[in-house]
């Protein structure tokens, strides 16, 4: 745990939030400021900054993460219509908070990935 973390945080209980899911190394609650009606942050509960993180020691934790990911949107009643999921990595990805995430974004149809033409 990093005591400077948000996400470990609120993985420890000291920050409070809407919790989606809980098992023994995964959290899943609702993001703070929704981009769609239905968006689900997924964590681990140990603090890994970020994806690039991961090594091959973390396969069967990254794995069971994922499988919850997919479990997590069917309890949310995403999957018949389906949902977008994003990881953020590092600067040029966009990730503002450093402890690896799953975003399940779902509730209406999402758009492109790119919205415009070109690199
Ligand atoms: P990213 O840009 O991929 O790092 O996404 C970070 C996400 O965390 C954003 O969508 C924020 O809205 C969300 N977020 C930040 N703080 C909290 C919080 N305390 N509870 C829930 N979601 C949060
Ligand atoms: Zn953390």
């Amino acid at each position: 745990m990093s005591a400077d973390c948000i996400f470990c945080l609120i993985a420890a209980g000291s920050i409070p939030c809407d919790k989606v899911y809980e098992d023994d190394t995964v959290l899943a609650f609702q993001d703070l400021h929704p981009q769609t009606p239905t968006h689900t942050l997924v964590i681990p509960k140990r603090h890994i900054p970020c994806l690039d993180d991961l090594n091959e020691n973390d396969r069967n934790e990254a794995g069971h993460l994922l499988e919850r990911v997919a479990h997590v949107a069917r309890t949310l009643g995403l999957a018949e219509k389906g949902y977008r999921t994003v990881i953020n990595t590092r600067e040029h990805g966009g990730q503002e908070v450093d402890h690896l995430h799953i975003h399940i974004l779902g509730g209406r149809r999402v758009g492109p990935m790119v919205s415009r033409p070109g690199i």
